[in-house]
């Protein structure tokens, strides 16, 4: 396993279980969450943490835009789980 450090609580997450992990998906440097994209926590961390609700509704705005971009582009529907490999295919594990 990668070497992950929690983004929220500063320590190495060492449980592969334990661990969440989101795609670079905010590109607004100005965004105060854009520092949060991209990046692992503890699953109890990022449980627990204040803007966590706030974060999950923008991965879902950002996911909900790329698929109706793809279906423009392409004419069909497309899976968020397919749509993710997709975008992020480029990024190693
Ligand atoms: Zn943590």
């Amino acid at each position: 396993m990668e070497h992950y450090i929690c983004k929220l609580c500063g320590t190495e997450i060492t449980d592969a279980e334990g661990i969440v992990s989101y795609s670079n998906f905010i590109d607004d440097p100005r965004d105060p969450l854009y520092e949060y994209s991209g990046s692992s926590f503890h699953k109890v961390c990022f449980q627990t943490w204040d803007k966590k609700t706030v974060f999950e509704k923008k991965f879902q705005e950002f996911i909900e835009e790329a698929r109706n971009v793809h279906e423009k582009i392409t004419g069909q529907k497309i899976d968020a789980t397919e749509l993710l490999k997709l975008l992020f295919k480029n990024k190693k594990k």
